[in-house]
This record gives C-alpha cells, sequence and structure tokens, in this order.
C-alpha cells in the first residue's frame, strides 16, 4: 500500500489558485505560468463554464490544498499502474514535456481515454480530488450489498468467485472483507458529491450542496466525461483496513476490496479481460493478509518499506493465482498480463519508488510461481508466515539491478 496517493504533485497545487483567473482572462496569469499557457491554447472551456469555475474556486477554503492533502494521502490508498500514467499526463497538463510516457499499452489507453476531455475541466476535477471523490464515496458508504456498490453485470460471478477462493486460500481470517465496486456515475448525484466536498473541504449544508452542483455541471458540460462514466474516474482496485486509522471518519470502516469499473475497463482495452482481474484481485487480497499477519512492519522506511510490501503482494498475489489450490492459472500467462499491466513505461515517476519498478514487480511475480512450481507437494499451500519468510529472503535479489524475470531463474531458491 502507498502512503502517496494521486493528485498531491506540488506543482498542481502551487498553480491551483490561478486557474480561477487563467480561465476567463487570457491575460492574467502571464505566460510564465505554463498551466495558463496549455489551458489559453487547449481549453475550449465556454464563458458560463468559466464564471462556475470561478464560483468553485471562490468557494474553497483558504488552506483548501492542504485540506485535500490530508484526505488523500492519510488513508493507504494505493493508485493503480494505470493511475500513475493519469497522473503523469495530468502533470503534463500543467508542466508540457514533464513526465512523457511510454510508449506502453497503458499509455495509449490512457491517451485514449483522454482524448474528448478538455484539458481545463481535466485539470480543475484533479486539483479538486474530484477524480477520487467515488473512491472515497465507496470507501466510507459502500458495502457489499449496497445497490450503489454492486460489481458490473459482466464481473460479478467470476470476481466473486475469485474472492471466494482467496479467502479461503490462505490461512487468516479474510471472510469480514467486503467486495464491492465504485461507479463513476456517482459524480452527478448532488448529495453524494456534497458529501465529498464535506469530507475534503469541510463545507457544510447548502454550502457543500451548491459546490456539488457546480462540479456536476462542469461534469456534465463536458461530453468526454460521459457523466462520470469516462474511466478516469475509477481507474483503481484497492484494499482498505482501518488498521492503525485515527481520523474518526475512517476509523470504524470494515475491511474491503474496491473494484472501479474503470480499472476494469482499464484492464479491457489493454488485452487484459481475462487474467487482469483475477490477478489484480490476488494482489489486491495479499494485502489484507498482510493487514491480519502484521506484514506491514519492518526495519525499512519510506520508499522502500513500501516497496517491499509491494511486491511481497505482487509475489503472494501470483503464488495464489498460480497455486493448484488457488486459481491454478498457468505462469506464463499470468506474468504476460502483468507485464503488460506494470509496464508504466517512462512516467514512472512516483511508482517506481513505491510499487517497484516493473523490472522488480516482474522479478517478485516469478518468483512467486516459482514456489509454486518447485514444491514437491501441489496441493501443499504454504502458511502466509513461511511464504513471508521466504519473500523476506530473496527480496534483495528482487530489487537487484537487472534481477532476472522468469520462473525458472527463481527455481533453486524458491525451494
Ligand atoms: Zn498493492
Amino acid at each position: 500500500m502507498k502512503k502517496t496517493l494521486a493528485w498531491s504533485v506540488t506543482t498542481v497545487a502551487a498553480l491551483a489558485l490561478s486557474v480561477g483567473t487563467a480561465l476567463p482572462s487570457q491575460a492574467s496569469p502571464g505566460p510564465s505560468s505554463p498551466s495558463a499557457k496549455y489551458l489559453n491554447a487547449k481549453s475550449n472551456v465556454s464563458a458560463k463554464d468559466q464564471a462556475t469555475i470561478d464560483r468553485i474556486m471562490k468557494r474553497l477554503p483558504a488552506n483548501w490544498e492542504t485540506r485535500r492533502d490530508n484526505v488523500l494521502k492519510k488513508h493507504n490508498i494505493e493508485a493503480s499502474p494505470v493511475q500513475d500514467v493519469l497522473k503523469a499526463k495530468v502533470a503534463n497538463v500543467i508542466n508540457p514535456g514533464d513526465y512523457e510516457c511510454g510508449p506502453t499499452k497503458l499509455d495509449a489507453y490512457v491517451d485514449s481515454i483522454l482524448k474528448d476531455v478538455d484539458p481545463g475541466n481535466l485539470f480543475l476535477l484533479s486539483i479538486l480530488g474530484a477524480l477520487d471523490f467515488p473512491t472515497y464515496d465507496s470507501l466510507i458508504y459502500g458495502t457489499s450489498k449496497g445497490a450503489d456498490y454492486q460489481l458490473p453485470a459482466a464481473y460479478k460471478a467470476p470476481l466473486t468467485t475469485t474472492f471466494g477462493y482467496a479467502q479461503r486460500f490462505w490461512d487468516v481470517r479474510l471472510n469480514d472483507v467486503q467486495l464491492m465496486a465504485m461507479h463513476g456515475s456517482m459524480i452527478t448525484d448532488p448529495v453524494r458529491v456534497a458529501r465529498m466536498v464535506t469530507l475534503f473541504y469541510g463545507l457544510e449544508g447548502q454550502d457543500a450542496i451548491d459546490m456539488a452542483n457546480d462540479i456536476i455541471s462542469v461534469v456534465k458540460g463536458d461530453a468526454g466525461l460521459q457523466n462520470g462514466e469516462n474511466p478516469i474516474f475509477t481507474l483503481n482496485a484497492f484494499a482498505f483496513s482501518a488498521v492503525g486509522e485515527t481520523d474518526p471518519v475512517f476509523k470504524n470502516l470494515k475491511d474491503k476490496m474496491i473494484f472501479g469499473d474503470g480499472i476494469l475497463a482499464a484492464l479491457k482495452g489493454i488485452g487484459l479481460n481475462q487474467v487482469g482481474p483475477k490477478a489484480v484481485l490476488g494482489h489486491e487480497m495479499s494485502h489484507h493478509v498482510q493487514y491480519e499477519d502484521n506484514l506491514f512492519d519492518s526495519d525499512l522506511t519510506g520508499p522502500e518499506a513500501t516497496r517491499r510490501t509491494e511486491l511481497m503482494a505482487d509475489a503472494f498475489g501470483t503464488y495464489f493465482v498460480t497455486h493448484k489450490k488457488g486459481l491454478g492459472l498457468g505462469p506464463n500467462q499470468v506474468l504476460q498480463a502483468q507485464q503488460s499491466f506494470y509496464d508504466v513505461g517512462d512516467c514512472q515517476f512516483d511508482s517506481s519508488g513505491h510499487h517497484g519498478t516493473p523490472n522488480q514487480r516482474r522479478a517478485a511475480s516469478a518468483w512467486g510461481a516459482a514456489v509454486v512450481a518447485a514444491s514437491n507437494n501441489p496441493n501443499k499451500v504454504l502458511p502466509s508466515m513461511s511464504l513471508d519468510k521466504k519473500f523476506e529472503k530473496v527480496l534483495p535479489q528482487l530489487v537487484a539491478p537487472d534481477a532476472p524475470t522468469s520462473v525458472k531463474a527463481y527455481m533453486s531458491v524458491a525451494k
């Protein structure tokens, strides 16, 4: 799990207040502001929408950026690789030339979903944290039975079945984890958006509703955003546990695993519909194993600590999906799918330090598959703590420069 999350880019925050003025007036921020330059050149926001954006900026409390960052940074919600690409693209709206991505399948996919979205609107929604509103809505208000949080029909049976397998596979208590979805359509519901405005900015009552209606009008006014159905609103899947939470809004929440429509669409969009969602579920359930086994604690700190738990989730997840008692999928098929998904190209300005580089992630998965392949009893599932012991031993090899990424290369150390 990672501590840093989308939209906490400092440059974005620093330039944020100029948006209200940057859009209505070509002259005001001056050519030295890259965001103004970009927005003036590329944004086609109408005068009416500019007035709405001005109103939104005026309603924000003085410390709105700090408030937003507090919500986004504190709760260990990890960003998916596809969100990392999106984040790089948004940063590029502010400083063209920064964080150029790709070319990878993920890069092309993110370009395709942004193609019809006005950059001015994208910028505004990202600095407001609104691209993460569905995430926090589902985290706080979602339940596995709630009508607004049901998995899409095409995924309900396969994901629910896989989830059940994962719950029974591991030797820790996972039957209290709730599986649910998040849908971008919440971004057009005034009551639900107002709840997020309250969470992020402390606005209450009519102020929150007014702000919500303005945000909704921006979304509805941009055909590219498809009334919230554009995948950019729900590009992640994540595990949540309230362990260690002290914030009253979060500390009593149940254990959850949440899949966004957007990440499912992204996996499908890059050709990973068969294996992708199951592999992601395997990774996320491994985080719940870590919560139950207290495996988040180690001597490491900062990005190295997060990298360890992320690579462990990759390894454990692959152990589960390739194990006969798990999903029993072929390791080559799994590793290929993971490779496409982890391959964020050159724009991994955030994920490389935290999730591990694409090569390290491939190495961790290959090792997980090798532990399955090297076992002399295919029906035996290792206790999670024993698997961890092996993992801690091999970790230095997985993060070494040019670590091998084939199952074969890890057969001897996986014994
Ligand atoms: Zn993770």
